[in-house]
C-alpha cells in the first residue's frame, strides 16, 4: 500500500527557501490535486516526491519507507510531464516499453505488457507510429503509458493537459479519471485549471508561497474556505469580496456595507474586527423584489453563456464590480438598476488580514 507522507519538508534554492515546511499525508489510492498561483512551489514539491529534486529538510515516506535520500528510479514513482518528453526516434511501442528494455526484461514480457498498456489507453492502432505522427492527446496517452508500464505505486502528473486544446482537455480529463479508477493507484496531480482540480480530485491542496493554505475535498474548499486566499482562489468566476464593517447592535453582530445591513446568525470566531470583507459567491446573489432587497446595483455587462448568465454589477460601496450568476431566462440590460438579495446562509466573513471570522 502506497501511502505518501510529506513530513515537514523544506527546500532551499541558492539560500532562498521556496518550500516552507509542508506536512501532508496522502492515503493509498487518493487522487490529490495541487493548485496555487504561479511560483508557489507545486512543481518543486512534485519533483521532491519523485526524487528529481533533493529535500533540504524533513522526510518523505512512501508506504512506511523513508525515501528522502533514495534515488528516483528506486522510489516506485512515475512522473508524467506537460512536455510529454517522448523519444522522437522511437515508436509508441518502443517509448512505452523503454523502461522495461532498460531493466533488461525478456522481449516477450515487454511485448505483452506494452499490449496491455496500449489496450488500457486505447492506443493499439498507434503502436508503430513515431511521436511526430501523433496528435497532442495521443502523445500524452503514450507518455501516460510509459508511466503505467512501470507499475509505480505513485503517479505524479505535472500539468499533463495544458498543451492540449479545450475539447481534448475535457476528453483526456475523463480518461485520467477512468484510469485512476481502474488502476486504484495514488495520483498526485498539478494543474492551473480550476475545473480539472474540482472534477478530478478526491482532495485539493491549495499552495501559497511554499505553504499549504488548505487541503480538503473540492466541496469543502468551495463551501468552507479557511481564509480569504482560498476563498478567492477556488471557484470560477471567483467569490465576490465586498469591503464591509462589523458593528454591534442590541447584542447582535451586524455586517454593514452601503445600504446592506445583515444580522449575523452564526457564531463568529472573532467579533472584534471593524473593517472586514464580506465574501459571497456569484450564485448566492439573486435579483429580488424591491421590498426584499439588500442593495440596488447597476448592471455593467451581461455575459450570456447559454446555460447561465454572468451579470457584472456595480454600486458605489463596492471597490470592484461584483458578479452574479443568473438564470439565462432573466434578461438584464446594461445600465439597468436591479434590486439584489444576498443569500445569508452562504456569506463568508474575513478579517482584513484574510483570516476567517
Ligand atoms: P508554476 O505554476 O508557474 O509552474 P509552481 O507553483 O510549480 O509554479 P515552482 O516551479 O515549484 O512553482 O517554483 C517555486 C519557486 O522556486 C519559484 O520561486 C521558482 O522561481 C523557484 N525555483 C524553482 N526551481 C528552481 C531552481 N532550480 N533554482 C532556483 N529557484 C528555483
Amino acid at each position: 500500500m502506497a501511502r505518501l507522507v510529506l513530513d515537514k519538508i523544506t527546500k532551499t534554492f541558492d539560500r532562498t527557501q521556496v518550500i516552507n515546511g509542508i506536512d501532508l499525508t496522502i492515503p493509498h489510492g487518493e487522487f490529490i490535486v495541487f493548485v496555487g498561483p504561479s511560483g508557489c512551489g507545486k512543481t518543486t514539491v512534485l519533483r521532491m516526491i519523485s526524487g528529481l529534486e533533493s529535500t533540504t529538510s524533513g522526510r518523505i515516506l512512501i508506504g512506511d519507507k523513508d525515501v528522502t535520500y533514495v534515488e528516483p528510479s528506486k522510489r516506485k514513482v512515475a512522473m508524467v510531464f506537460q512536455s510529454y518528453a517522448l523519444f522522437p526516434h522511437m515508436t509508441t511501442a518502443e517509448n512505452i516499453g523503454f523502461s522495461l528494455r532498460l531493466a533488461k526484461k525478456p522481449k516477450e514480457e515487454i511485448k505483452r505488457r506494452v499490449a496491455e498498456v496500449a489496450q488500457i489507453l486505447r492506443i493499439e492502432p498507434l503502436l508503430t507510429r513515431k511521436p511526430a505522427q501523433l496528435s497532442g492527446g495521443q502523445r500524452q496517452r503514450v507518455a501516460i503509458g510509459r508511466s503505467i508500464i512501470r507499475n509505480p505505486e505513485i503517479f505524479l502528473f505535472d500539468e499533463p493537459l495544458s498543451n492540449l486544446d479545450a475539447a481534448l482537455r475535457i476528453q483526456m480529463r475523463l480518461e485520467i479519471a477512468r484510469l485512476h479508477k481502474r488502476l486504484g493507484a495514488t495520483l498526485v496531480y498539478v494543474t492551473h485549471d480550476q475545473t480539472e482540480a474540482m472534477t478530478l480530485a478526491n482532495r485539493i491542496v491549495v499552495f501559497n508561497t511554499g505553504r499549504i493554505e488548505q487541503a480538503g475535498t473540492p466541496m469543502e474548499l468551495y463551501d468552507n474556505p479557511a481564509n480569504l486566499f482560498v476563498a478567492g482562489f477556488i471557484g470560477s468566476p471567483a467569490m465576490n469580496f465586498i469591503p464591509s464593517q462589523l458593528t454591534h447592535a442590541g447584542g447582535k453582530v451586524v455586517v454593514k456595507a452601503g445600504s446592506v445591513a445583515i444580522t449575523v446568525e452564526k457564531e463568529l470566531a472573532r467579533t472584534d474586527a471593524k473593517e472586514i470583507i464580506l465574501g459571497i459567491r456569484p450564485e448566492h446573489l439573486a435579483p429580488s423584489s424591491p421590498s426584499d432587497k439588500d442593495f440596488v446595483a447597476r448592471v455593467e455587462i451581461v455575459e450570456e453563456l447559454g446555460a447561465e448568465s454572468l451579470v457584472y454589477l456595480h454600486n458605489n460601496f463596492m471597490t470592484d464590480p461584483i458578479t452574479m450568476r443568473s438564470d439565462p431566462s432573466i434578461r438584464f440590460k446594461p445600465g439597468e438598476e436591479v434590486p439584489i438579495k444576498i443569500n445569508r446562509a452562504k456569506m463568508h466573513l474575513f478579517a482584513k488580514d484574510g483570516a476567517l471570522l
